[in-house]
């Protein structure tokens, strides 16, 4: 996917460890192999080459995500789209580190997304688009589903303690370490990463962040970072990172992209759609606090 995975677990014996390891690491490539738009021969590459011209049958897994996906579309008001596939390539973050598009080329990516471009048939399992150049990109979700699965895989063989990360940017935690209460997880501080801004104790649960300083480029001060506000067609401004808690990475990790776009003001309504969710926001000093905590966990 693009980036380190890690995961660290308790088994009685280190044959039963390198089992286990096998099998979480074996969710984590289906996943890449499944939904990357890196690989040629993905089915999200496969869909995103065949289906404008007819509807395309997916494996029910993946539908599922999808729905879910265009879900929070709806309920984000398409502040959240996976259809961002033609800006991000337009914006040159697609295996690049970004630049200004042309006005022409921004103008058509911006034609080729929209969320209510893709359409869903829950009874055939089909993915239909209905414009030319629509393309899907998951890296706003992909590696919280990646956790998910690799998580329930670990359960089903009675794993009751493990820590599961992706990038270090999403978690999630099996229940605890031996004699603890949970595994801390820190969130640092976009413009000083020795600084701990907060600890959260994880347990059965997730946390993801998306950031501005790692994928953006700059010019005349303006910083253009890797997340899109697909309603404007251009790159978010004034936000620094947004971290969220929840009981799935998933949604976490959904929900991190979502209010990056959206800011704080937003935050209270979708935070109540699950339980123990809470986001830490870092925004550029210009205006108001830089730091706003919602629903966080215990406080900030
Ligand atoms: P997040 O906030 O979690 O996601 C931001 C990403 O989501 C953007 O980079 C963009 O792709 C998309 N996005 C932007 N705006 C929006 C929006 N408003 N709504 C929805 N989505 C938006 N990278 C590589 O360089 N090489 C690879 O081989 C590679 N393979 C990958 C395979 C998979 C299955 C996935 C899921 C990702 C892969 N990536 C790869 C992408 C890479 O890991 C991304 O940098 C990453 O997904 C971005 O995650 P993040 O946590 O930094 O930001």
């Amino acid at each position: 996917m693009g980036t380190t995975v890690e995961i660290l677990l308790w088994a009685p014996n280190s044959q039963r460890a390198s089992e286990l390891f096998e099998t979480a690491f074996a969710e984590i490539d289906y996943v890449d192999a499944t939904l990357s738009n890196y690989k040629a021969n993905s089915e999200v590459s496969r869909l995103n080459a065949t289906a404008v011209r007819e509807a395309v049958t997916v494996d029910p897994e993946v539908f599922g995500l999808l729905k879910r996906a265009l879900e929070y579309s709806r309920i984000t008001g398409g502040a959240f789209d996976i259809t961002v596939g033609p800006l991000v390539k337009a914006w040159g973050f697609f295996g690049g580190t970004g630049r200004l598009p042309p006005s022409r080329a921004l103008a058509r990516a911006r034609s080729q997304s929209g969320w209510s471009l893709v359409l869903l048939d829950p009874e055939d399992r089909t993915v239909r688009f209905r414009r030319e150049g629509v393309e899907l990109d998951l890296g706003a979700i992909g590696k919280g589903w990646a956790l998910d699965r690799a998580a329930d895989a670990l359960r089903r063989l009675g794993v009751s303690a493990a820590l599961l990360g992706v990038g270090e940017s999403s978690y999630y935690a099996i229940g605890a370490p031996p004699g603890l209460n949970g595994w801390q997880v820190n969130v640092t501080d976009p413009a000083d990463t020795n600084r701990v801004l907060a600890t959260v104790l994880l347990r059965d649960g997730s946390l993801s962040t998306s950031g501005a300083t790692q994928q953006f480029f700059e010019i005349d001060g303006r910083r253009y970072s890797h997340i899109i506000d697909p309603r404007t067609g251009s790159p978010v401004e004034g936000m620094e990172q947004v971290t969220v808690t929840a009981v799935e990475a998933t949604d976490s990790d959904a929900l991190s992209t979502a209010l990056f776009v959206l800011g704080p003001d937003s935050a209270s309504v979708l935070l109540s759609g699950g339980p123990n969710r809470g986001a830490l926001f870092v925004r550029e000093a210009r205006a108001g606090p830089r730091i706003v905590a919602v629903e966080w966990p215990g406080g900030r």
